[in-house]
């Protein structure tokens, strides 16, 4: 029986109906993974790929990654322990991911704020910079265990050592941005966060800049419009 099959049975007691196929496709960065259904004459195939580093991870922490998809496309809510062992595995595999991508400025700001509000505890990630974003100043991927801030933030050096602060707490709290957008700023997040000095100027300023793009790029399509 299929690893996949094998995962579906101990999540839900049930068979996978159809064919089930897994690939490790170099697609992926770090551990990403993707899942999905197709139906047919021949009935429903199930498609997973992984990235290539999951060839060498063991096959329990393996079934608790394919249970994690097959659970959100076929919407079920058990969890297993197998999904347990998948998420603690995430939460520690930055310290074996290779640290290939590091800004030397990034890196050094970095190991600043390292010693000054988090004794020196955080294992440095990828810092890189990103595109030239007035809305999405920074973010954190914990499944490639990198940092990726706003080239705007060159210019700011006040804004980009509060907004690498503010990755480095989705670090330390250990969760992501999605889509640039972060779902996980919790009461702890939001307190730590207050902890920054001229925390609540620094995002004033950040606003004041956001909301100054918008309009010096209405003024471009203006300009644009009437030459
Ligand atoms: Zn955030």
């Amino acid at each position: 029986m299929s690893l996949i099959h094998q995962s579906y049975i101990d999540l839900t007691g049930k068979e996978l109906k159809g064919s089930a196929e897994l690939v490790y496709s170099g697609r992926f960065k770090g551990y990403n993974a993707n899942i999905r259904m197709t139906k047919d004459l021949f009935g429903q195939r199930i498609e997973i790929a992984m990235s290539k580093a999951w060839e060498e991870v063991n096959d329990d922490i393996k079934k608790g990654l394919l249970q994690e998809l097959l659970s959100k496309l076929f919407k079920v809510k058990t969890r297993t322990m197998e999904m347990d062992l998948y998420h603690s595995f995430l939460k520690n595999v930055h310290v074996a991911i290779p640290k290939a991508d590091q800004d030397p400025h990034l890196l050094s700001v970095f190991q600043q704020l390292n010693e000054q509000y988090f004794h020196g505890l955080l294992d440095p990630p990828n810092l890189v910079w990103g595109e030239a974003s007035y809305r999405q100043w920074g973010c954190y991927t914990y499944g490639t265990d990198t940092i990726s801030m706003s080239s705007i933030l060159q210019e700011h050096p006040d804004l980009l050592q509060y907004v690498l602060y503010h990755e480095m707490l989705h670090k330390k709290l250990k969760f992501a941005c999605k889509d640039g957008r972060s779902h996980h700023h919790t009461p702890e997040f939001r307190a730590l966060e207050r902890a920054f000095p001229q925390q609540s100027l620094l995002e004033e300023k950040l606003k004041r800049l956001h909301i100054a793009s918008r309009v010096s790029s209405r003024r471009k399509n203006v300009w644009r419009f009437w030459r």
